[in-house]
């Protein structure tokens, strides 16, 4: 049940660990058992007398980082020795100037004197490898550099704080208990004694269990409160697509992207309602066409509002409903829609209210339809529209109540994992089957928990996760 992990490498890695752009500073990372005698070779100090190894550790200098007699930059340079460092090693960080050219330089000298070029996220693989870190703790790295929002950033820290790592260790320990205690009576039948023992093991198997289960129920909301809820907004001519798109849009830029590998690029625009991160997908439909559904046909209509989560169905409240409406509102009968009927501030004209809809439609199930009055001239509706997001993606929570969510889909898979593990040992003891059945399922419980914060995992998972992470860390 140990942890398989072959291939760490022991060579002296280099990186460029802050972003490639013109900035003041910008920061070049070694570390390994090298790092201090290579940055001897290329480093001296402001009084031309100090070389690295005499340098205190754990303090920063001023000084040069030279090509032979060439002097490439002004730095400080500071020591971390092993094993009071991120990586458990010698780390040396160059902080120069943040020109792309001169952190290249540097960077060229290092690899010249015998650095290796790091892989992305290769830092934090050896914090992990070292033991400094567990898994969790490693991917809430990646997701506090990554965070959009502030949920993700509080959940990421909260992860990085160890939170999930020891609510995982507790549940191990309590699974590890039983397993011995079998193992125990199982050898030494003499010694204990397994009269009610699984009677008792259930009891503690199910409370382990609904600790997983809740685990695992935070985790979709989790995730929508972390990546964001995918929406299409869907509407007739003039009902105020643009306007809704532009209200929620705000007085922030627009982050536009484009989102390749599809038949055709979608664009993407990231907007907020409060806390809640909207990715409202093709836009550049929204802007550029008057008619969305019927230039784009019912068929491709459908596919939008298949690849969403979430649509918002905007009518003009000042034209009757007709069949095309009708055509819509059945297209999303399966989606989590949320109809608008907007400009409610022309009230003399109003032709559709929610009353009228539901009663036209009352064939397609609108009884659970949320419905809101809207203007996006006003900015009428705004709050209930968030209210009503929370309410079909969040429990109807705009603000986060649990302490811990589980946002990363490993960890709810492996969850998953241990959780049925555990269901078939319940199984076991239901069928009365004897004891050493139990803890063939425990012990996967156990190393499924063991796979989220990293002791029981192999190397391809560990070159997986930390291919994904960012240069220089
Ligand atoms: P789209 O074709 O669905 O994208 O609709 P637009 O957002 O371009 O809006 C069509 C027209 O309706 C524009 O002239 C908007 O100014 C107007 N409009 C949009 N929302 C409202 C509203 O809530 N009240 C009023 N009175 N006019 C609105």
């Amino acid at each position: 049940m140990s942890t398989v992990l072959n291939n760490f490498s022991n060579d002296t890695i280099c990186a460029i660990a802050t972003a490639m752009s013109d900035a003041g500073i910008g920061i070049i990372r070694v570390s390994g058992k090298d790092a201090v005698s290579i940055c001897d070779k290329i480093y001296i100090s402001a009084n031309k007398e100090h070389t690295l190894i005499k340098h205190v550790p754990n303090s920063i200098r001023f000084g040069y980082i030279c090509d032979d007699s060439k002097i490439i930059d002004e730095v400080m340079i500071s020591y971390m020795k092993a094993p009071h460092s991120y990586t458990k090693e010698d780390v040396i960080e160059i902080n120069s100037h943040g020109g792309m050219l001169v952190m290249n330089e540097i960077l060229q000298l290092l690899l010249k004197n015998g650095c290796r070029l790091a892989e992305p996220g290769e830092f934090t693989k050896r914090a992990f490898l070292n033991g400094r870190i567990d898994l969790t703790k490693a991917e809430a790295i990646m997701d506090v550099i990554r965070a959009q929002n502030n949920f993700a950033l509080e959940s990421s820290r909260s992860q990085l704080q160890g939170k999930v790592y020891s609510k995982i260790k507790e549940l191990r320990e309590k699974i590890l208990y039983q397993m011995a205690f079998i193992e125990s009576a199982l050898d030494d039948p003499e010694n204990y004694d397994l009269t009610g023992f699984p009677e008792k093991l259930r009891g503690i198997i199910e409370s382990v269990n609904s600790e997983i289960s809740f685990l695992i129920n935070t985790a979709d909301e989790g995730k929508i409160r972390k990546d964001g809820i995918k929406t299409v907004i869907v509407g007739k001519p003039n009902a105020g697509k643009s306007s809704l798109l532009n209200t929620l849009t705000g007085d922030e830029r627009a982050i536009v992207t484009d989102i390749a590998g599809t038949t055709r690029d979608i664009i993407e625009e990231t907007v907020r309602l409060g806390d809640i991160v909207l990715h409202v997908i093709d836009t550049a439909g929204i802007r550029n066409t008057d008619d969305v559904i019927e230039k784009i046909g019912v068929d491709k209509a459908k596919s939008k509002v298949s690849e969403a989560d979430l649509v918002l169905y905007i009518l003009d409240s000042t034209s009757a409903l007709d069949d095309e409406d009708k055509q819509i509102i059945d297209l999303c009968k399966d989606k989590k829609t949320i109809v608008l009927l907007n400009k409610n501030d022309l009230s003399d004209n109003i032709k559709i209210t929610e009353d009228i809809l539901r009663m036209q439609f009352s064939e397609i199930k609108t009884d659970k339809l949320p419905v809101i009055s809207t203007s996006m001239l006003k900015g009428n509706g705004i709050q209930e529209l968030k209210e009503a997001v929370a309410d079909l993606f969040l429990n109807g929570d705009i603000v986060p109540k649990q302490e811990l969510y589980i946002t990363n889909l490993r960890h709810k898979a492996l969850l998953k994992e241990a959780y049925d593990s555990l269901m078939l040992v319940i199984d076991s003891i239901d069928k009365k089957l004897s004891e050493d059945f139990y803890n063939v399922d425990l012990t996967n419980a156990y190393a499924a928990l063991g796979e989220i914060i990293g002791e029981e995992v192999g190397d391809d998972l560990v070159e997986e996760i930390f291919s994904k992470f960012c240069m220089g860390k």
